[in-house]
């Protein structure tokens, strides 16, 4: 293994899922649904594969139809254009857009700034491009992990290429306010910066009077000429395993991404790309449904956390749960190392969750965090906080 990629062994969703399986536990670590996205959009699959569309090498940005369903998506939900033909990219899921973006953006020796805890590809894709990471911390405070925005003011230094942000934010549940964005955006036009925004859980968001709908940051004053927005079929549609993600840009940006792109895969999925396409255009009332069915589900789980003692952060967005394991005591958080714990758990609870502190540079800072998710049907979350009571 090269210097690049040294630090970085098997990835955590990995450990935890064969550890699930090997211990036959409830897994509440690896983010995936475990029932799959709507019927029609399974029989358009079905349909495009019958029918030869995408059985052979679709073209290189994505097939039409796709991309003019990604413009037409962001258009009905935000209100933002994008030309199908020259400001979308189809990707590989948003891993391959986040890694394509990084490899096309950023010179060796650049520094890129990301929000701490980090979803773990941003720190392997980084150090692939060759760049630095500069962690900014989101730490809790007002019963949710929060910027601070003079902290990010401060990391920005004469060699930052790029800001690479999650909004909602994996694996906090954060999902950042108007203000928040707001300054973010200031001080990406003051300091001359590119963002590559990272919205997969766009429709997770759990509205209410403090939370509005999903703010996309290219929608912000001078924004959308210098950001790079990555979404994804997986959370949207519920199809982790068809990898099907897009990039919205300019078109200087989508063709750099592009450049990078072509050279890792070419071109993925070419029967899922025109079932997403469908997908994009269903009504309303899916992503209404998406998100209330999720909603019943963080608050389900959210609960069981709490009475099983954890201290949880209930989130805002995103389909996982933060909680600080030391509210249980001493032994029972194992000294409060979420490492320990995680490892633990399974034999303890018959329950597999993820240990933020593998989110974090700052290893010492993410130690109690535990992470669960809640894609999960009803009565398999209904058992896992049954299960979490006897811990
Ligand atoms: N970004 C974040 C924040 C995620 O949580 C995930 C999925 N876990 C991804 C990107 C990857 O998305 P995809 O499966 O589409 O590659
Ligand atoms: N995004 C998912 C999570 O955060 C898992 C992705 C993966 O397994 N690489 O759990």
């Amino acid at each position: 293994l090269n210097r690049r990629l040294a630090e970085f062994g098997t990835t955590i969703f990995a450990e935890m899922s064969a550890l699930a399986v090997r211990t036959g536990a409830i897994n509440l670590g690896q983010g995936f649904p475990d029932t799959d996205g709507p019927e029609e959009v399974r029989e358009a699959a079905v349909r495009a594969l019958r029918d030869g569309r995408g059985n052979q090498y679709p073209p290189g940005p994505g097939v039409p139809e796709l991309r003019t369903a990604v413009a037409g998506h962001q258009r009905r939900h935000y209100g933002l254009s994008y030309d199908p033909d020259r400001e979308v990219l189809i990707t590989a899921g948003a891993t391959e857009a986040i890694a394509a973006a990084l490899l096309a953006l950023v010179e060796p020796g650049d520094e890129v700034i990301a929000l701490e805890p980090y979803y773990d590809s941003y720190a392997a894709a980084i150090a692939l491009a060759g760049g630095t990471r500069v962690p900014v911390t989101l730490r809790p405070g007002e019963g949710r992990f929060v910027l601070d925005l003079d902290e990010l003011r401060a990391a920005v230094t004469p060699r930052t290429r790029l800001l690479l942000l999650n909004t909602p934010h994996n694996p906090t549940g954060t999902v950042l306010t108007r203000e928040e964005l707001t300054a973010i955006a200031e001080l990406a036009v003051e300091r001359n910066l590119l963002v590559v925004t990272d919205e997969v859980y766009e429709h997770l968001v759990f509205t209410d009077d403090a939370t509005p709908a999903h703010l996309p940051l290219a929608s912000f004053p001078g924004m959308r000429e210098r950001t790079v927005t990555i979404g994804s079929a997986g959370k949207t549609f519920s199809f982790t395993g068809w990898k099907v993600g897009w990039v919205t840009s300019t078109p200087d940006l989508v063709t750099a991404v592009r450049s990078a792109k072509q050279y890792l895969t070419f071109v993925a999925s070419g029967p899922f790309q025109y079932a997403v396409a469908e997908a994009l255009a269903l009504p309303d009332a899916y992503f209404t449904d998406l998100r209330e069915d999720l909603r019943a589900k963080r608050d389900l789980l959210a609960a069981g956390l709490t009475a099983a003692g954890f201290d949880v952060y209930r989130p805002a967005g995103t389909y996982f749960i933060t909680t600080d394991i030391r509210s249980l005591g001493e032994s029972r958080s194992h000294g409060g190392d979420g490492f320990a714990f995680c490892r633990a758990l399974p034999e303890r609870a018959g329950v597999v969750a993820v240990p933020n502190a593998v989110f974090y540079d700052h290893r010492q800072e993410g130690a109690p965090f535990v992470r669960f998710a809640f894609c999960k049907r009803t009565e398999v979350l209904a058992d896992a906080v049954e299960r979490l009571k006897s811990l």
